[in-house]
């Protein structure tokens, strides 16, 4: 059945007055706002932003019952296209789910609404000496709802794992209207199937999250930051393996940066390589212990221990929290390319770390069968073996030249155990790397429970392919 088509202007008409809690801002009032990662975030041109949940079940069960689709958003920061709208759609943004519920310090976890940007509820729990146990460049702005939505990764992935085994408790409004309340606050639950995992990783299709009870991590603001040459994956490995291991201390964070992006960024930011072999990649590598002096120490006596075995090409300690965090904004400012090549084709792939270097060199080979002038900018979670890889080209590709791209990334990555998309979702932009990468199985499997919680396919259509 043809889907029901209301202009933005009548469906900001029909749709004030639904609840006293449902705010709603017009073609007009989007106009002048920043849409976020995608220009066509806002292409809609109506946004609903209930302030509770029963403001949201009263929009989502009108929209049911007038056969429109909704498309939930959170910060905007999603790289994949997973927030675009279009006109007959209705934005179900989580801009005023933004409370802090309440903080359990001697539990180490917290209920929040999902519009909750992820560095406020850093900051409000540091007030408890904790903090979030996932942590993202995109902190400023990334909601938890927006999190939970994505299965976000991030920094400390290799050590809490992702978003998944960061959520106790959820609730949701489901495309009928009705809603789903699981706010469990405990880690053990043996009770039936975790049925909020369908939420988690769901890319806004199963539902509109809006409570989330997360665990909370013991916050160690005692750090010290290295900046090292490595000739590959396998030496930082080693390196991240000693840190690992040593009681002292506990590693934070281990970011790596192939030779061409190290180099360019540098450059662009007027950082001062000359240290740096020219053929070696960077690994920036953070620990944290009782004090800084302790963890300085630390990373002094590991740096020499490992300097041969791990063959290391130089390296800096930090001298002072700036120059931390000139180290950090080299790896977190991974966008500086966009200027320059203006829709440079990005991707987001993960393989066993232990395989990440012959991934790498035999990534550069199928690259250059293409075109011998291609290469990427190749940085990421090395820990965890999670790569960002950027084709050095302006966007958007022709198709035929996008999927040879897309193959030679993407080819062989399932049987090695990985993934074509690690941490940033499928969206509209992994689409067909989702139709030809994923399972069938997985896929038949999706589509059953999408069928069965939205047979109107209302939520987020277009996006994940269902
Ligand atoms: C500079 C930068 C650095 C980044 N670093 C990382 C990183 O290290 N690790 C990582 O994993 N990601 C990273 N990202 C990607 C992005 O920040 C994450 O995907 C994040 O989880 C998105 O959160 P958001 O609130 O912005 O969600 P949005 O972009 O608003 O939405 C993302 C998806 O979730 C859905 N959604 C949003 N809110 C809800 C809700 N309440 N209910 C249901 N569905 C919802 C949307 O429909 C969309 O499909 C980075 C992005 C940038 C720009």
């Amino acid at each position: 059945m043809p889907r029901q088509t209301f202009t933005p202007e009548q469906l900001t008409q029909l749709l004030s007055g639904l609840h006293p809690d449902l705010f709603l801002l017009g073609p007009s009032d989007l106009a002048g706002r920043h849409p976020g990662e995608h220009p066509d975030n806002f292409a809609g041109g109506v946004m609903a932003q209930p302030a509770s949940t029963q403001a949201a079940a009263a929009l989502v069960a009108w929209c049911a019952a007038h056969d429109v689709a909704l498309v939930p958003q959170g910060g905007l920061t999603g790289l994949v296209g997973g927030n675009v709208s279009h006109a007959g759609e209705v934005i179900l943004s989580s801009a005023r789910l933004n409370r802090i519920l309440a903080v359990h310090p001697d539990e180490m976890t917290v209920e929040v609404e999902a519009g909750v940007q992820l560095e406020t509820l850093q900051q409000a729990v540091a007030a408890h000496g904790l903090t979030t146990g996932i942590d993202l460049g995109s902190r400023g702005s990334a909601t938890i709802g927006g999190m939970v939505s994505t299965n976000a990764g991030g920094i400390l992935a290799f050590r809490n794992g992702v978003m998944r085994h960061q959520v106790l408790g959820l609730e949701a409004v489901l495309p009928s209207g009705a809603v789903f309340s699981d706010m469990t606050r405990v880690v053990k639950v043996s009770a039936g199937p975790d049925l909020k995992q369908v939420f988690i990783g769901g890319e806004g299709a199963f539902g509109f999250v809006t409570r989330v009870v997360l665990k909370l991590e013991l916050q160690r603001p005692a750090r010290a930051t290295a900046f090292l040459g490595v000739s590959d994956a396998a030496s930082a490995l080693s390196v991240i393996r000693h840190f690992r291991s040593l009681p002292s201390v506990t590693l934070e964070g281990a970011e790596m940066m192939w030779p061409r992006y190290i180099r360019d960024c540098s450059a662009l930011k007027g950082f001062d390589l000359s240290w740096l072999d020219e053929d070696a990649a960077a690994l920036l590598i953070e620990v944290s212990a009782e004090t800084v002096e302790r963890a300085t120490v630390a990373l002094e006596e590991g740096l020499e221990t490992l300097w041969e075995p791990a063959a290391l090409k130089g390296g800096v300690i930090a001298q002072s929290l700036d120059h931390a965090k000139k180290f950090w904004d080299i790896r977190e400012d991974s966008g500086f390319y966009y200027p320059a090549i203006p829709h440079a084709p990005s991707f987001d792939i993960s393989v066993p770390p232990t395989r990440l270097d012959a991934y790498v060199s035999g990534l550069d080979a199928r690259l250059k069968a293409i075109d011998p002038g291609y290469e990427a900018y190749v940085y990421g979670h090395v820990a965890d073996g999670n790569l960002h890889l950027t084709l050095i080209k302006p966007g958007p590709l022709p198709a035929d030249e996008l999927l040879a791209v897309e193959n030679a990334i993407y080819v062989g990555i399932g049987e090695a155990g990985g993934s074509f998309s690690a941490e940033h979702g499928v969206g509209t932009e992994k689409r067909h790397a989702y139709e030809t990468f994923a399972s069938p199985q997985k896929q038949a499997l999706a589509r059953t429970i999408k069928q069965a919680v939205d047979p109107k396919g209302i939520f987020n259509p277009g996006k994940v392919p269902f």
